[in-house]
């Protein structure tokens, strides 16, 4: 057997010998170093019994591993030779390491041992202690035992497991564990122990026929077996029935005899099945709370992903596995839980308790009896002469046959039970019991699975139409992506001109509105900006409503950089001569302004569009909102699939979209940005100060979740306090759904003051000069409620459930302000389906849940169905 174990002799340690030995003590393998220079030992493989020994080889690069029988349990008994050496002497925390392969060993003695300050007392782990030497000594052989315990780990092959096992000391110098030696074995179940030994009794038929036992002195394979062979009745395999009638025990005789014997070998089988069946339902229990424990991290990790990508991974979660995550998770845990306690419990009860027992419970019985039969022959060979001797003899024989009988009708009892009597019953009774629960277990999860199905319908339904946009949407890109490949070219004039007249066209059908990206000098009226380099700027310019607003830092957030430029005196033109390109020039009374476009085609639009807008604002002041009012509507149908919410995304991140070649009209319509401030503080009065500060400068801005209109210093605090508290959005700058402006048309700050400003008294009490100031009371206001006055409700839920039955908006508003959950007794399906979009969508910027089920879905008018697929793709 040289050379089969790969072995890492150091010359100081050396496994001199391993004897594998069972439980009962039987040495089922010996191992002994066949060479003690302490230098590449080799091993010779000896089995008691002298049977072959097998190997198994499982990698290429580590050689054969002899094969181990397990037998209920195994001791390892090491016998080590340790050697002092010139520069080491002691060894200190011998370490004896078991696991599954060589890399999670090593894995254990780096890893695990750095950090885990336990090391000692992990479940792979024995501390074999220290070894000293004597000053005169310098080789001990010391005896060490290891009670194999099987490693944590569902690694494990049907026909039986790898095992490696690591001797090491402890470096106090680099503070880590070396490895001295290691081995390696492969365990495998006994899937087939050897049978009982044979029955240990003989009988002979005597002449008359009648069976007399013939004794005790039990010779296996006595030649009378071969006389008078008798045929086992097959008791085995009766049915329970049967068995019932069996109910007393014959005399002992050749017939119990072979009934016992019958019993003996099936409670053999038995003991064998129901261990293994035992050791594989652990198993599949512990992969059902593998399963639980992956199926959390894969739930996680999906969570992740949909916070950084929702379009791409929330529906998913929302329309199904939300649904169903949960029951998933508890069917595995459930079903571990269910397996340890409704099956490997009882099971095991009764393998511990009644099965085990077999072997010495036969042992028992077969001392009982041998010592009755040996009495019997003594008793039987005295005369019949009586004398008082006798009589105490008679007494205590007669004491033995009452303790053979008790124990022959003890053990025959016991027998009947375990094959398929009492503890038959009791088996089938827990398997009964485990199989409801584990009906109910599976029914209920996939019913609660099957929940979800209308839900992933509908989800591929609107999948499968917004694939279609996405078609579209890719083609027109491919086009857009052709039209800047050539534009990469110098555009001539005449495509220049051309261009132009086509924005011309465009801004004919529109009210005058463009954005985009334009260089300027950073100081209005500078003379320096003629000629200088430096102090050019990029602005995210905003032409809209008679007026240009240039927004710095824009790739951050959009700073208003200068006062909006009114262009009603304003006249715009192209210098004859500048010594910068594409530029363009801006005259108003108050100042002068040069921007430079980032092409001939932009210069030209932006000088377009700023010349209608200059005479749009001299003729046409009074119609200016309603062209954005019926726009706020258009943009609540293209909203409608995830498709179009891609578009939306996609012309936000192209600013030069708007210039190049557009879709159809509608979509033109929808991605027009839309002023907004105006109109709403046309509708509300106390729509024109700050909801906070009263300040009536820059009041642009909106938290739409309340919704209360800000300037913007206050929309900047409520933004740091958290979309949790506030959802800020621009009234010009941001696509708001046709239902914010119509919630926030409805209310005003006057509406949302007198609830959230209950108890300030006086208004503008408060003092809002410095930064501070203004944000403690914006945070006192929102965050603590210091000013909110509460309605007086036993149940807020209740009132705010009746104030979206009534469409009560101002109460819907106050009950949220308290607190109420906004999903109670789902109140946006009731608002829904009383066409109260606006409290919908209040509810929904609350946080309300959206998604439904199909049922549901059908119960509500199309347009509450638009309208939740809307803010779904949302
Ligand atoms: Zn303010």
């Amino acid at each position: 057997m040289a050379g089969y174990n790969e072995l890492v002799s150091i010359q100081r340690f050396n496994i001199q010998s391993l004897k594998f030995i069972s439980q009962n003590g039987n040495e089922l393998l010996t191992v002994q170093s066949s060479d003690s220079s302490f230098f590449n030992s080799n091993y010779r493989f000896s089995r008691s019994n002298h049977e072959p020994v097998e190997f198994i080889q499982i990698r290429e690069e580590e050689g054969p591993m002899v094969k181990v029988m397990e037998e209920e349990g195994l001791r390892i008994s090491f016998e080590l030779s340790i050697r002092s050496s010139e520069n080491k002497r002691d060894l200190t925390n011998l370490t004896f390491i078991h696991g599954s392969s060589m890399q999670e060993i090593e894995r254990l003695i780096t890893r695990e041992f750095s950090t885990d300050a336990n090391f000692q007392n992990h479940h792979q782990v024995n501390l074999v202690g220290d070894v000293s030497f004597a000053l005169n000594e310098d080789e001990r052989l010391i005896q060490w035992d290891w009670e194999y315990s099987p490693y944590n780990s569902l690694y494990y092959y049907s026909s039986g497991c790898p095992n490696y096992i690591c001797f090491a000391e402890y470096d106090k110098r680099l503070n880590r564990l070396v490895p001295l030696q290691t081995f390696q074995f492969w365990l495998v179940e006994s899937e087939q122990d050897s049978p009982p030994a044979t029955p240990s009794f003989s009988l002979r038929l005597a002449e008359d026929g009648t069976t007399s036992p013939e004794v005790p002195e039990q010779q296996p394979g006595i030649n009378a077996a071969e006389q008078n062979p008798i045929q086992s009745p097959p008791l085995s395999n009766v049915n329970p029935a049967a068995r019932e009638v069996d109910q007393t025990e014959p005399e002992d005789g050749p017939l119990f005899r072979a009934t016992i014997l019958n019993f003996e070998r099936t409670t053999h089988e038995m003991r064998m099945a129901m261990k293994k069946l035992i050791k594989r339902t652990e198993q599949l229990a512990q992969s059902h709370g593998m399963l639980y424990i992956c199926h959390k991290e894969f739930v996680d990790a999906f969570e992740r992903a949909a916070k950084i990508n929702p379009p791409a991974f929330k529906p998913f979660l929302d329309y199904y596995y939300h649904c169903c995550a949960k029951s998933m998770d508890n069917l595995h845990i459930d079903r571990a839980h269910l397996l340890r306690n409704s099956l490997i419990e009882p099971l095991r009860r009764i393998y511990d308790n009644d099965i085990k027992n077999a072997y010495s419970k036969k042992k028992d019985f077969e001392e009982t009896s041998r010592d009755y039969y040996t009495s019997l022959t003594r008793w039987l060979s005295k005369s019949e002469k009586v004398s008082s001797a006798d009589k105490a003899k008679e007494s205590k024989f007669s004491a033995k046959r009452r303790d053979f009988e008790l124990s022959r009708f003890d053990y025959y009892s016991y027998m009947q039970d375990i094959n398929g009597g009492r503890k038959g019953q009791e088996v089938l009774s827990a398997l009964t019991s485990f199989a409801a629960s584990d009906y109910n277990l599976i029914h209920s999860s996939m019913a609660e699975i099957d929940s979800s199905r209308p839900n992933i319908i509908m989800l591929q339904d609107v999948v499968n139409e917004a694939n279609k946009e996405f078609l579209l949407l890719r083609a027109e890109r491919e086009e857009r992506r052709r039209l800047l490949e050539t534009s990469s070219r110098e555009l001539d004039d005449q495509e220049a001109e051309i261009a132009a007249q086509a924005y011309k066209a465009k801004i004919g059908q529109d009210t005058a509105a463009k954005q985009g990206l334009l260089l300027a000098f950073s100081k209005p009226n500078s003379e320096l900006q003629m000629v200088s380099k430096a102090g050019w700027h990029k602005y995210w310019v905003v032409l809209d409503h008679g007026k240009i607003c240039e927004y710095s830092n824009w790739k951050q957030s959009l700073e208003l950089h200068e006062e909006p430029i009114d262009l009603l005196m304003a006249t715009v033109r192209i210098p004859q001569s500048f010594p910068r390109k594409f530029c363009f020039e801006l005259i108003t009374p108050q100042l002068r302004r040069v921007y430079q476009a980032t092409s001939k085609t932009e210069m030209h639009s932006w000088v377009e569009a700023i010349q209608y807008a200059i005479s749009e604002s001299i003729s046409l002041k009074g119609r200016r909102h309603s062209a954005s009012e019926d726009s706020t509507y258009n943009k609540y149908e293209s909203t409608s699939t995830i498709g179009k919410a891609l578009q939306r995304v996609a012309s936000v991140t192209s600013p030069g979209r708007y210039s190049g070649s557009g879709g159809d009209s509608k979509e033109k319509k929808t991605q027009k940005p839309i002023s907004l401030s105006k109109a709403v503080k046309e509708l509300q009065i106390s729509d024109q100060y700050c909801a906070d500060c009263r300040s009536s400068s820059r009041v642009e801005w909106c938290a739409i979740n309340y919704p209360a209109v800000l300037c913007i210093d206050c929309s900047g605090i409520h933004r740091s306090l958290g979309t949790h508290v506030s959802k800020v959005r621009s009234l010009d700058l941001d696509k708001l759904s046709g239902e914010t402006v119509e919630l926030l048309r409805a209310t005003g700050n006057q509406m949302i003051n007198e609830i959230y400003e209950a108890g300030l008294g006086e208004p503008n009490a408060k003092s809002i000069e410095t930064h501070e100031e203004r944000a403690s009371f914006i945070k006192d206001k929102y965050v603590h409620k210091v000013y909110f006055r509460a309605i007086v409700e036993s149940d807020v839920n209740i009132a705010f459930f009746n104030a979206v039955e009534r469409g009560d908006l101002k109460k819907v508003i106050q009950c949220i302000g308290q607190d109420a959950d906004v999903n109670y007794r789902s109140a946006i399906v009731v608002s829904l389906r009383k066409g109260n979009y606006l409290i919908a969508e209040l509810l929904s910027l609350n946080g309300a849940f959206l998604n439904f089920n199909e049922a549901t879905m059908d119960t509500l008018p199309a347009r509450a169905q638009a309208y939740l697929m809307s803010r779904w793709s949302n």
